[in-house]
């Protein structure tokens, strides 16, 4: 059988048949027009190169109308000369056919596109060589395509190997695909392709592996993604991290379970802190119990000394009256016959007595400060402050003294102890006190948790080293003979305050005068204080 190619007017190529051979030409008629309309542009030229026919595709990848343009111009118009003899060479190079070579081609109207490059020898019938025909395919869009998913997988692996976390893609049967850096590192792989084709069983404990792996059975099963699951992973030489594990179904364009993604965070750090802090919580709770248990004990035992300190103030008073009604009835009696030392004891007797009642009448006020039968009232401080210089009249008209009281709020408090307080500290103002003018100014200052009352006195002050023990029960600076008291007056006052929340304290400049100050919470302010 003879082929020989040549080509038409048109561009295609004409193939030369025996004419008494009619099966063979309508075979050669449908070859040479599958040629023409072959959807790949396809050129043949003869043994120098010269363009002898080529395809409609053909015309159009150069930018011609018609095939005239390109018949008896050589290739190398289009593929560069260098180009050219690379395909030749290769042909030659006992491979009859070289498919997918890349070269750049120009069209007529100067483009440059990039094509692949198939080609093969056109032989006679002795088998040598006439032509080459030459199969041309832009690839242009495809190479466009492949650099953008270059790029893109590129991105992917910087994303992957970048991020902290352990990333990883699984199979349907939960086999490795794919892992990133980090989970290769965590596993203790020297590469991510270590992993590939290995399950977890094949790196965690057992226990650890069998879980992971239900649940991942189980997501690709119902499509469901499993998001922060806290899992203890154990590895195979039984060391425990913490990880917070998120998986995700993948879904071809089906919506067929193809296998998942899994992103799993180390918290490990994370959850230590968390069980120190719980440890931390746990021994404060404790503590705070085994406070609040010494709290009770000691409110349970306050509570049963001030019943003792009650019953037993309450007890002396009569024994003591019998003795002081029995000193009066011996002095009424037997006053004239008893002179001298014997009368003089007498009066002693009578004198501590005397003092003696003033002492339990102090104790007995001071245990009831913790008894908590006094009812809340309305008081406004103005009216008691009032009533509280009425009360201390004659001292302050014999010592000629004046109480200045500013503006006072009004309280929702235990009438009876607000007055004692400020008595007392009114009543000490005035008493310490050997200034021309005595003179007492009480004041308030309001902050948005509690009332600060003052009481600041012209008298004779207190040495700073003695400030911090004026409060305590039965103290007193000052000898009896010079100022009278028993020096329960402040503790009765501390009690007081701190029984509703508040702080008391003094300060001073000796021999100038002190400032009493203490607070009382802002609720006490309020109807339901
Ligand atoms: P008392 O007034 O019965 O002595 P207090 O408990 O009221 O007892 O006072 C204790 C002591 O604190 C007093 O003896 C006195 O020495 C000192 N003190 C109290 N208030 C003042 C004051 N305003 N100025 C100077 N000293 C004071």
């Amino acid at each position: 059988m003879t082929l020989s190619v040549k080509a038409q007017e048109n561009g295609s190529p004409e193939v030369r048949i025996s004419p008494l051979e009619p099966e063979f030409l309508s075979k050669q008629l449908s070859w040479s027009a599958a040629f023409y309309m072959h959807p790949e542009a396809t050129v043949i030229v003869d043994l120098s190169g010269k363009i002898i026919g080529c395809n409609q595709s053909y015309m159009e990848l150069c930018g011609c109308h018609s095939g005239d343009e390109l018949l008896g111009q050589s290739i190398t118009r289009f593929i560069k000369e260098d180009e050219y003899s690379r395909v030749i060479e290769t042909l030659n190079g006992n491979k009859s056919r070289i498919a997918g070579l890349e070269v750049n081609f120009s069209a007529v109207d100067g483009r440059k596109i990039l094509v692949e490059v198939s080609a093969s020898f056109v032989k006679d019938s002795n088998e040598e060589p006439v032509g080459v025909i030459l199969a041309v395919k832009d690839i242009t869009e495809r190479k466009s395509l492949i650099e953008r998913l270059l790029q893109e997988k590129r991105m992917f692996d910087i994303l992957m190997d970048s991020i902290p976390d352990a990333i990883y893609f699984k199979d349907a049967n939960s086999r490795f695909i794919k892992i990133n850096k980090p989970k290769a590192l965590r596993m203790g792989l020297k590469s991510p392709d270590e992993a590939i084709g290995k399950t977890d069983f094949d790196f965690y404990h057992e226990d650890f592996a069998r879980e992971a792996y239900e649940d991942e059975q189980r997501i690709m099963r119902t499509k469901e993604p499993l998001i922060g699951k806290v899992e203890e992973v154990k590895g195979r030489d039984g060391r425990v991290r913490w990880v917070s594990a998120t998986k995700i179904p993948i879904l071809d364009e089906n919506g067929r379970v193809v296998g998942l993604v899994g992103i799993s965070r180390d918290i490990t750090d994370l959850k230590l802190m968390e069980k120190k802090l719980e440890h931390a919580c746990m021994e404060l709770k404790e503590r705070v119990e085994e406070l609040q248990r010494i709290r009770r004990e000691l409110e349970r035992s306050n509570r049963e000394l001030e019943n003792y300190t009650y019953v037993v103030s309450h007890d002396l008073k009569t024994p003591l009256r019998a003795i002081r009604s029995f000193i009066s009835f011996l002095l009424e009696d037997y006053g004239d016959k008893l002179e001298g030392e014997g009368l003089e004891y007498l009066r002693r007797i009578d004198a501590a007595a005397a003092r003696m009642n003033e002492f339990i009448e102090d104790l007995l006020l001071l245990s009831r400060v913790g008894r908590k039968f006094m009812e809340v009232e309305r008081v406004d401080l103005n009216e008691l402050l009032d009533e509280i210089v009425q009360d201390l009249k004659p001292i302050i008209e014999s010592k000629k003294a004046k109480v200045i009281v500013s503006k006072l709020p009004v309280l929702y408090i235990q009438r009876v102890w607000i007055k004692q307080l400020f008595t007392n500290l009114v009543d000490n103002g005035l008493k310490f006190n050997k200034s021309e003018v005595p003179t007492v100014e009480v004041s308030c200052e309001e902050t948005p948790s509690k009332y600060i009352f003052r009481v600041r006195d012209n008298g004779i002050g207190i040495r700073e080293e003695h400030l911090g023990r004026l409060f305590n029960l039965f103290e007193r600076l000052h000898s009896g003979e010079e100022y009278e008291g028993t020096g329960a007056g402040l503790a009765i006052c501390k009690k007081i305050v701190e029984g509703w929340g508040g702080k008391i304290w003094a300060e001073s400049v000796f021999g100038k005068g002190s400032t009493f100050s203490f607070t009382i919470p802002k609720k006490y302010g309020r109807c339901e204080g």
